[in-house]
């Protein structure tokens, strides 16, 4: 199998199983779905709420530093004047005039060539495309009602800068983070959440004094390298760090932090430095004052800003990508010793059920469903008593639950309990009363 279709293939395993699971699943999907639109089922929503909360943690509620903001999808449109959005933000798009495809230009294999249908010199001069959402705010349909659909959601964070400070009683340096919906009218959606045309960011603005912006850039690209490694664990071979070779006007720096899908290496997260641009911007297009009187300094200035900007959805996809796994386990079904396993290696602290409590038999419920109760004070658990236990390993191997917990009818007699890893497949017999401590040494509470 080429290194092509080998991905193709992974991906749609991936695909297939979170539906069947429910993972993530083509939103409205009995009309046939809407392109770059996806729905969260019950795995993934805990999934992605479990990111974001670590996330959230980390950039936030560990910090003094750092607070936090909830703004609406929708804001003045003023704001995207400001921001360059609704004359820039764009991607050069080109038709390809006998499949009647679009593309972005950026994204063509070979120059000249639709990638769809490969005919050659069918594809129209390229055109500026504009992505940002527009809607109608009030009972006038007209353009002096058009208002945007945040197309990122960091600005409002510039527009709320010193309403936050002051509430906040931030000196100089902080940070505002906010995690949110944004719409982008991608010209292409793909790659399964990749790209999409409604997704969750995780943006922080962090404001300094310029003379300090370049050291707060370097922190935080670390600071964000041990979000992945340290606490998504990913190996360093599965991240990189591009810096950009061109840089907008005002930028003083900029780099992704990508990582290896299996179509390729992709971006999960941007690190910037974004100069004054944004707060002077809305200095002069709200004609209010931005800039800061710093007491420590004596000096008036605008902030300087480092910004740390990340997909919820594309952490989400990676750690599916990454956790993907197929291999082979003991089974009990005759004429066989071994069969194929599916398997999910999410991390424990992001694991949607961390902890399985399978009873072998109806008739062992009672004290199951004790434990179940205990263990889920500190632990998202689930409890499974239906279908064989050989099904209901595999149900909890294909959502990546880390430890399965069973309970037999020797645990009557000895108040033992089996307890199986998921990735090491041993199975430690543990008494009931300490269950909770002998988990708690490997997974983080919820
Ligand atoms: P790309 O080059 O992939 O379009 P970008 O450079 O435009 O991304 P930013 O504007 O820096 O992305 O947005 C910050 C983060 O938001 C990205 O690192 C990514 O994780 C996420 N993101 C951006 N666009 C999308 C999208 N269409 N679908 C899902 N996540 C996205």
């Amino acid at each position: 199998m080429s290194d092509t279709t080998q991905a193709r293939d992974v991906m749609n395993k991936l695909v297939s199983l979170c539906k069947r699971r429910g993972f993530i699943f083509q939103s409205s999907e009995v009309y046939g779905g809407i392109n770059g639109f996806w729905d969260y089922g019950p795995y993934g929503v805990t999934l992605r709420r479990a990111v974001e909360r670590l996330w959230w943690q980390f950039m936030v509620e560990d910090r003094e530093d750092v607070v936090g903001l909830d703004s609406t999808v929708i804001c003045h449109p003023e704001v995207w004047r400001a921001s360059g959005h609704l004359d820039q933000f764009s991607d050069q798009m080109t038709d390809c005039r006998v499949c009647k495809r679009r593309f972005r230009l950026d994204q063509l294999e070979a120059d000249g060539v639709c990638p769809h249908c490969g005919t050659r010199d069918s594809l129209t001069e390229p055109r500026e495309f504009n992505l940002m959402m527009k809607t109608f705010v009030g009972p006038v349909f007209d353009e002096e009602h058009a208002a945007y659909l945040r197309a990122e959601t960091c600005q409002p964070i510039f527009v709320d800068f010193h309403l936050v400070r002051i509430a906040a009683r931030g000196k100089l340096p902080f940070g505002i983070a906010q995690v949110g919906k944004a719409f982008r009218n991608e010209i292409n959606p793909r790659f399964f959440t990749f790209r999409s045309r409604e997704f969750s960011q995780m943006e922080m603005e962090f404001f300094c004094h310029e003379s300090e912006a370049m050291q707060w850039y370097e922190y935080w690209r670390d600071q964000r390298w041990r979000f992945y490694t340290e606490l998504l664990g990913f190996s360093e071979d599965s991240l990189r760090i591009q810096h950009h070779e061109k840089l907008a006007h005002y930028a003083k720096a900029a780099l992704d932090i990508e990582f290896s899908f299996p179509f390729g290496w992709g971006e999960i997260e941007g690190v910037h430095h974004r100069g004054t641009w944004d707060l002077s911007r809305h200095e002069e297009f709200s004609g209010k004052e931005m800039k800061f009187f710093d007491p420590v300094r004596n000096e008036r200035y605008f902030p300087t800003v480092v910004e740390t900007s990340c997909g919820l959805d594309r952490i989400c996809l990676a750690l599916l990508c990454r956790g993907y796994a197929e291999d082979y386990a003991a089974t009990k079904k005759e004429g066989k010793d071994q069969e194929l396993r599916v398997v999910l290696r999410l991390p424990a602290a992001v694991a949607p059920v961390q902890t399985a409590i399978l009873p072998l038999s109806r008739k062992l419920a009672e004290p199951a469903r004790q434990l179940h109760q205990r263990l889920r004070k500190t632990f998202r658990t689930e409890y499974d008593e239906g279908g064989s236990i050989g099904k209901r390993y595999r149900r909890q191997d294909e959502i990546g639950t880390p430890y399965c917990v069973t309970v037999d009818f020797q645990t009557l007699e000895d108040g033992a309990v089996t307890v199986r890893d998921r990735d090491a497949m041993t199975q430690d017999r543990i008494s009931m009363d300490q269950v909770r401590s002998f988990l708690l040494e490997k997974v983080p509470p919820r």
